[in-house]
């Protein structure tokens, strides 16, 4: 969904929509396994600055909820988080600060990002408060045994052969007793 500024200096845009996966993209390591709900607000702000300039502002205020499956560090098998994040954020035309101006508005409560040509796609702004809720490593549990790097075999799953030792024979009667 496209948020036009064009559109914004007309009215507010309230939007509560609902992104299927696949509809985002989340690049070859994500997969969004629920749908996207989101809800929230956007406008245009109008900044002063000095005696003629006007600067668009987009604010994007809401929340979102889905859940992602990221692959464990470890063993690569999917790992769900549930994300709910609530954001506000302002987007200021590409190109207008430069290094070193003074920002006028008060930002302790925004993040500020840029936005190229007419406005912001919603998407994109999902996708990064999504990414920016996500650990950058997950492990499916504490304990994850990981893969094998001989064979590639999953040790959670029960240890592979690879590192079996030939063993003294002595303890094979000691194996077959310790057996339940
Ligand atoms: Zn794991
Ligand atoms: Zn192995």
């Amino acid at each position: 969904m496209f948020i036009s500024v064009h559109e914004l200096e007309q009215k507010k845009l309230d939007f509560d929509e609902e992104f299927r996966p696949g509809a985002i993209d989340f690049g070859p390591d994500l997969r969004q396994s629920e749908p996207l709900l989101t809800t929230g607000r956007a406008e245009v702000l109008h900044e002063h600055r000095g005696a003629k300039q006007v600067i668009q502002d987009v604010r994007v205020v809401g929340h979102l909820a889905t859940k992602m499956e990221i692959a464990c560090a470890r063993c690569l098998d999917p790992v769900i988080h549930s994300v709910s994040r609530d954001f506000d954020l302002l987007y200021r035309p590409l190109g207008i600060d430069r290094k070193g101006d003074e920002v006028s508005i008060n930002q302790a409560e925004t993040e500020i990002s840029y936005y190229d040509g007419d406005g912001v796609l919603l998407e994109d702004v999902l996708r990064e408060q999504v990414l920016l809720a996500l650990p950058i490593r997950t492990v499916c549990r504490d304990d994850c045994k990981g893969l094998c790097p001989k064979c590639g075999g999953n040790l959670n799953a029960g240890a592979c052969t690879c590192n079996e030792q030939v063993e003294d024979p002595r303890w094979e009667a000691l194996k077959v007793w310790k057996k339940p």
